[in-house]
């Protein structure tokens, strides 16, 4: 699943005592059939699902995972017939989500693999209705069907859906950790800790900072944002351009996700259900292009919510607290400049509010917009003096 440091299993690269209970339990002689992986965002649920997927289902080193072997590329990159993606479309997964599609779909054998796994992201956004609908299957499944819920938000699953899963609860990194395994996989030391720093204990986040050209470019223009918030106008350019990046990088999706469909049309022919798995495919395309625009957007607005900060941290003396230790002579700067405390956090409280919008489905073009004009105006810096 990852090439860095030589790694020869699907687990390398994942971290923590739960991984490691997950693994032992998935290579032991009765596997459980549901699981629910818990943890804050960036503690890797979603790597820790694929990799459980991939190891059930590895040919080549079964129950482990090679992570090299056509099965688990496919499963890393989200392409398996076998491995159903779920998430919510909108706020919610709805009840008829539950009942048209992954009822069932699980009363059908696997198409090539070993087991058939659905992945339920964000699991918590099942209403009551779909939680229950889902219930009977995650009870009684066929024997070659695997569920894995994904959540943050542990309170809003039904007890009686909690208590049928096995659960993992898996923790963000340390930054130290995540630095020593960065410099493991070869990033130069300063390198590491930087993105160790900025990642906030998301270890996929730091790799990409340290080794993706992509992320590298865009924090470095996300770096020069808040310079850029003199005035509405200039806030408004600043808006285009991170709208901009984020439609560049859909665009670039989109060329892989044709490749796809070809290749899924190669695989099926024209028998039985192909309808559906092109249904399903375009389905997953649009909401993988969804995510990755919002992802982009987020990135930006975390970037402009944890430099604010800083400039706060720095001004009560807690250099040390710095999380973007690239931009620690801008954070300097705005330190002493006229910009209240107040101002501040209100500035990095908009932030969070818009990336929060997007959960609710808030038009991200209009959040982002809004957002960098209100942060112009409650940061304008004071005129230098006459
Ligand atoms: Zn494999």
């Amino acid at each position: 699943m990852r090439r860095q440091g030589g790694s020869t299993t699907v687990w390398d690269g994942l971290e923590g005592g739960a991984v490691d209970a997950l693994r032992r339990q998935i290579e032991s002689d009765q596997p459980a059939q549901a699981w629910l992986l818990l943890g804050p965002s960036g503690a890797g649920k979603r790597a820790a699902a694929l990799s459980l997927a991939a190891a059930l289902n590895c040919p080549v080193r079964p129950r482990v995972g090679c992570g090299s072997c056509r099965s688990c590329e496919r499963i890393a990159r989200g392409r398996h017939p076998d491995v159903h993606h779920v998430a919510p479309e909108g706020p919610i997964i709805a009840v008829d989500v539950v009942r048209d599609q992954i009822v069932p779909e699980a009363a059908r054998s696997p198409f090539e693999a070993a087991f058939k796994v659905f992945l339920i992201e964000e699991a918590d956004r099942m209403n009551p209705a779909a939680q229950n609908a889902l219930l009977k299957t995650v009870e009684e499944p066929l024997p070659d069907t695997v569920f894995v819920l994904i959540s943050d938000n542990e309170e809003e699953l039904l007890e009686t859906l909690r208590s049928r899963c096995r659960v993992v609860r898996l923790e963000p990194l340390s930054q130290e950790r995540i630095s020593a395994l960065l410099l493991e996989q070869g990033a130069p030391g300063e390198a590491a800790e930087a993105a160790a720093s900025a990642a906030f204990g998301d270890l996929e986040r730091a790799r990409a900072l340290v080794f993706d050209d992509g992320a590298r470019e865009r924090r470095a223009r996300w770096a020069s944002l808040p310079e850029r918030l003199t005035s509405a106008g200039a806030a408004l350019d600043a808006a285009y351009e991170v709208l901009d990046v984020a439609r560049g990088t859909v665009k670039e999706r989109e060329v892989a996700q044709r490749e796809e469909v070809v290749e899924l049309s190669e695989a099926l022919g024209e028998g039985r259900g192909t309808a559906a798995a092109r249904n399903a495919l375009a389905k997953r395309h649009r909401r993988e292009l969804k995510r990755l625009e919002e992802g982009v957007l987020e990135e930006a607005l975390t970037y402009l919510a944890s430099f604010l900060r800083d400039v706060a941290a720095a001004r009560r003396g807690a250099p040390e607290s710095c999380t973007n230790r690239d931009a620690a002579n801008e954070v300097a700067r705005w330190a002493s400049s006229d910009v209240t405390d107040a101002e501040l956090l209100a500035a990095v409280e908009r932030c969070l509010a818009a990336r929060a919008s997007f959960v609710s489905n808030a038009n991200p073009t209009l959040a982002i917009e809004a957002t960098l004009v209100e942060l112009s105006r409650l940061l304008a810096l004071a005129p230098p003096p006459p």
